[in-house]
């Protein structure tokens, strides 16, 4: 025992007499690289739906086939949203670990005239916008100087990317890249060496000076050469200066993604060093696209099977550029998706669209009658959210917060009741013959709230000690100032201008994801257990041997793993 305890000890006094590179040199890098492959708005269903359909070897088929696919993956939290579900995919927790709880909220402290994004950083500048122009390509577009930055400021918590870099003393390299800048910084972490995303004109690659000063000289020529332009046509555009909108929503736009991405790993030799390098990649073409055409459209079938042959393509060049054998992969999305309501509803599910600007004019006036009798004071903040209702603590003089927040949760059953059923658009859906006559016959569905509850009383934990519950109290977030989280019941959803259908709720169809792990410490094999994506940075920290996420809350796969040799 003596003998033993000596040897630690001169073990330890090894470990820490040492600098940063020999205790790198200590770390067992296998695989060389970890990619993290996420696709935005990619429902769980999808890969099942057309799993026929794929004929490449290192597309889909690469987890499919080759590797450990789980068909039964659900965020376990409330508020299914783009940055929160990639901060829960880096982080391994939910918004009450990781802080994220929305793209955009309020914090008055920052900003009284906007929401402040869940990455904009006012201490940090873009880079490598039109820095090289000699005038910008719109008027619209500020100065340099008074671009805002953006950084991991709001995340609470580290990544599995960042555990890889504290566990080499900084040597393994970790990047991001998304044409969504919070899909870019929040799987990466704060400290990622790069993350890059797309300018919304131009579909140029900028980052922040939260990372450098300046673009590498790669991504500088990537922007300058024929890439962005390529993408335009390719997309069957003429010229666009809407690249994010318009481009953003073909499969032009992921092979855009993905030819970054190998400019990356080929300038800044990802895989190439001693230790395991981490790239998170977010392809944000489908959301873009899901968001207007649903879940069920043609397009969305055909931007899965395009998907395929650029996942194929960038694997295929991983191959020869690494060796997929030294590569480790996770492949998962932020958030599912529900139908367009008007095609649920025509087959006679309850589904019914909320006018929010309606409910807050009528929480508006019930506040008024009881705090202002006479007077019309605007009580909610004049842009909302969903799952979250926010208020304006100035309009409420010496309420409390937690009478503020009551009062708007007492209001708000009146306010649902009083909406009424709102006209859903025609759509093209064809009904079969034989259930029409019993569709006709069925009433369009009221907008109905399953859940409400005050911020304060989820900051004290106060939810039902049901599955419901835990749902809900992972979405608490100390973000967003004074709110009441609000729980539309499933298939209704905000009426939002330009979009048919969305995400945000803790129903199954937002919260049902793919999962795919491939890599040489993976059983292959098709798994129908629940699991969660936070699963993946628990996972990855027990295979890479490093320590799991400061809030990881996941569990590591073993049923999906090699035993140890
Ligand atoms: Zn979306």
């Amino acid at each position: 025992m003596r003998k033993k305890l000596l040897g630690l000890v001169a073990l330890l006094s090894l470990v820490v007499g040492s600098a940063a590179p020999a205790g790198a040199q200590a770390y067992n890098a296998k695989p060389k690289l970890a990619v993290i492959l996420v696709i935005d708005q990619f429902r769980g269903d999808y890969l099942d739906r057309y799993r026929d359909s794929f004929k490449t070897a290192n597309g889909f088929n690469l987890f499919l086939k080759k590797g450990a696919y789980f068909n039964a993956c659900y965020y376990d939290y409330a508020n299914t949203k783009t940055a929160p579900g990639h901060a829960t995919i880096g982080t391994g927790s939910y918004t009450d670990g990781h802080g994220i709880g929305s793209n955009e909220w309020w914090d008055l402290s920052r900003n009284t005239d906007r929401v402040i994004s869940s990455v904009e950083d006012e201490r940090y500048r873009l880079v490598g916008t039109f820095d090289d122009l000699p005038v910008p390509p719109s008027p619209a577009i500020p100065p340099a100087a008074a671009r805002i930055g953006a950084s991991p400021l709001n995340l609470q918590a580290t990544t599995i990317g960042d555990e890889v870099r504290l566990a080499t003393g900084g040597e393994a390299k970790l990047y991001g890249i998304s044409l969504k800048d919070r899909a870019s910084i929040l799987p990466a972490g704060q400290t990622a060496n790069g993350a890059f995303w797309i300018d919304v004109a131009t579909g140029r690659w900028v980052t922040s000076t939260y990372y450098m000063a300046q673009l590498p000289e790669w991504a500088t020529k990537f922007n300058k050469g024929p890439r962005p332009a390529q993408a335009v046509k390719e997309a069957g555009l003429d010229d666009t200066t809407q690249f994010y909108a318009m481009v953003g929503r073909t499969p032009a736009a992921n092979s855009y993604e993905l030819d970054f991405a190998r400019a990356l790993i080929d300038n800044e030799k990802l895989g190439q060093g001693s230790v395991t390098d981490v790239l998170t990649v977010s392809l944000s073409a489908n959301d873009i696209l899901g968001h207007q055409l649903g879940p069920d459209s043609v397009q969305e079938k055909e931007m899965v099977l395009a998907l395929d042959r650029d996942i194929d393509s960038f694997f295929s060049y991983l191959d020869q550029k690494i060796g997929l054998a030294n590569v480790m992969v996770a492949f998962t999305a932020d958030h599912g998706i529900a139908p367009i309501p008007t095609e649920s509803a025509k087959l006679g599910v309850a589904s019914a669209r909320l006018d929010l600007e309606a409910f807050s004019a009528s929480i508006n006036a019930a506040l008024n009658a009881r705090f202002s009798p006479g007077q019309q004071k605007k009580y909610l903040m004049p842009t909302q959210e969903l799952p979250y209702i926010a208020l304006d603590p100035r309009a409420f003089g010496s309420v409390t917060e937690k009478d503020a927040e009551q009062a708007v949760v007492d209001a708000i059953p009146a306010a649902v009741r009083g909406l009424g059923v709102p006209a859903l658009p025609p759509n093209n859906l064809t009904i079969p013959e034989a259930t029409r006559k019993y569709e006709e016959n069925r009433v369009d569905a009221d907008p109905g709230v399953a859940f409400v509850r005050s911020r304060v009383d989820l900051a004290e934990g106060k939810v039902p000690a049901t599955e419901f519950g835990r749902l809900i109290a992972h979405s608490y977030t100390a973000h967003g100032g004074w709110y009441a989280m609000v729980v539309p019941t499933a298939y209704q959803m905000e009426l939002l201008s330009g979009i048919q259908t969305t995400h945000f709720s803790p129903w199954s169809y937002d919260r049902h994801v793919p999962l795919g792990f491939f890599g040489a410490e993976f059983v292959p094999g098709y798994y129908r257990e629940q699991v969660a994506p936070v699963d993946i940075a628990a996972t990855f920290a027990s295979v890479l041997g490093v320590n799991a996420p400061s809030a990881s809350v996941g569990h590591v796969l073993t049923m999906a793993l090699k035993p140890m040799r």
